[in-house]
């Protein structure tokens, strides 16, 4: 039986943040250490342009800064295929052809894209290629003939993109190219992480995230500047739980749930400060992102194993994603030559 093949990413817009982590990339290392999938894991740089057209340079710069993260959150170059987008052009083609299978309607539609478009403040100036960037992620997916899609909620409506286009292509060209994807999401509550703002969902865009990368000094400058409860003025007042963006992050990553469980009796009762919650966070957070930080730091000494790490990937990726274009041009019958 062949295996398993998984596909995912991350757009170079910036380093990646703890809700990249517990969103996609602590999925992706346990589907790499299973050994039950081929891994493909894509810098999606033609996507970051998407909305960057004018500052390729922020993407140039954030390319082997995610590269790095990759690396400090445990995935292994020699388990799983980290490639760059734009290095792998059968990706553009194959785009190219699903777009005719896509109504405008449809791309209208997608819940995500829209949400995006509104905090992106474009106004009527969306680019064309950002409302159709669902369609070039079937492209990535597809090109692997991928599965499993280890992503947070927010991919869903791309998931269902995705296996629309695989349902029609196969449809109207008759023949079974290509593969429908599943999403492997993280457990229910943890598939979109707030910001340290109280927004609701961290991300690079909206500068609202305590990055992988960031030192203890600043993680600690961050929580101690994190959204709780606004009427929460005096300790003795009760305060509200829900909402409260420490204990989201405390529910997520504090390893004594039970201690977490006594602290939010506590607060709703009134009698603890937020200062003192937040120094716990503080510690829970260091717990995780030590070993990450130092591992980084390890790699960042030699970047150019780094780069040649992409180089490998992306030869890799192109010998795969070639041959499912020359089924999706035969399947077409553009196979002329
Ligand atoms: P941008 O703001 O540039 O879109 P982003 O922070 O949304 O950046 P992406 O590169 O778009 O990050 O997303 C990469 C992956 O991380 C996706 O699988 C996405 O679902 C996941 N992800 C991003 N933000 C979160 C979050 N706050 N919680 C959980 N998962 C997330
Ligand atoms: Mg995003």
């Amino acid at each position: 039986m062949s295996k398993h093949v998984v596909l995912t990413g991350d757009r170079p817009t910036g380093r990646l943040h703890i809700g990249h982590y517990i969103g996609s990339l602590k999925n992706r290392v346990t589907l790499q250490n299973s050994g039950d999938y081929d891994n493909f894991i894509m810098i999606a740089d033609t996507q970051a342009l998407t909305d960057n057209a004018r500052n390729p340079e922020k993407i140039r710069q954030s390319l082997m800064e995610v590269a790095l993260d990759y690396l400090a959150v445990g995935i292994d170059p020699a388990k799983s295929t980290i490639l760059v987008q734009s290095a792998v052009p059968a990706l553009a083609e194959l785009t190219m052809y699903y777009l005719d299978l896509v109504t405008v309607a449809r791309l209208n539609r997608n819940p995500t894209v829209k949400t995006e478009i509104k905090q992106k403040a474009f106004g009527e100036s969306v680019p064309a290629g950002f409302l159709i960037y669902p369609v070039s992620q079937a492209a990535d997916i597809t090109a692997f003939k991928a599965d499993t899609v280890p992503v947070g909620d927010d991919q869903e409506p791309m998931l269902e993109q995705t296996r629309e286009i695989v349902r029609t292509f196969n449809r109207t060209y008759n023949k079974d190219v290509l593969v429908e994807p599943e999403g492997y999401f993280p457990p229910k509550g943890l598939g979109r992480l707030p910001g340290i703002d109280g927004n609701a969902k961290m991300s690079k865009s909206l500068n609202n995230g305590i990055y992988l990368a960031d030192s203890a000094d600043v993680v600690q400058k961050k929580i101690m500047s994190m959204y709780t409860d606004p009427n929460h003025i005096h300790v003795e007042d009760p305060g509200q739980v829900e909402g409260n963006v420490v204990f989201t992050y405390l529910d997520i990553f504090d390893p004594d749930q039970s201690a977490v469980a006594e602290l939010k009796a506590q607060y709703q009762h009134g009698g603890l400060g937020d200062v003192k919650l937040k120094r716990r966070l503080v510690d829970v957070m260091e717990a995780v992102l030590t070993p990450i930080r130092e591992r980084r730091e390890a790699y960042a000494k030699d970047m150019g194993a780094v780069e040649q790490m992409l180089i490998d990937g992306t030869a890799k990726a192109n010998v795969v994603a070639n041959q499912t274009l020359a089924e999706v041009r035969a399947a077409i019958g553009f196979n002329y030559f």
